[in-house]
Order: structure tokens, then sequence, then C-alpha cells
């Protein structure tokens, strides 16, 4: 079905306008869920925080991504 395909490829466009450009390197953003050691101020022990973040080569070295 043409028509079928077509609608599929629009929510993939759909999808994709959010898409983000580093203003630095100019490069496209990649979303990506990084797992970080978070503090829970007592004594239960160490807890983890999954963050979604934007990696471009500005920041992958930060974020322990080679
Ligand atoms: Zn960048």
């Amino acid at each position: 079905m043409a028509k079928d395909r077509s609608f599929t490829a629009k929510l993939a466009h759909e999808t994709l306008r959010h898409r983000v450009t580093c203003p630095v390197c100019n490069k496209e953003l990649e979303p990506y869920l990084v797992v970080r050691p978070a503090s829970t101020g007592d004594s239960s022990g160490q807890r983890f925080r999954k963050q979604r973040v934007k990696v471009c080569a500005c920041n992958r070295a930060e974020l322990g991504l080679s």
C-alpha cells in the first residue's frame, strides 16, 4: 500500500524534526541515555539516575563516552 508507506514516512519525518545541532561543532546531537551515580543523602547506599543527554564531539569525552 503506497499510501500506508507514505504515512509511515511522514511519521518518521515528524520524529526527525526534533533533531538538534550543536552550536559549537555544528554536528547533529545524538540523544543518549546515560546512567549516573546519584547521591541519596542517607546510608541506604548508592542510587543511579538515568538521564537523557544530547551528545556530540564536544561533550562525548566529558560524559565518559568514547
Ligand atoms: Zn558539539
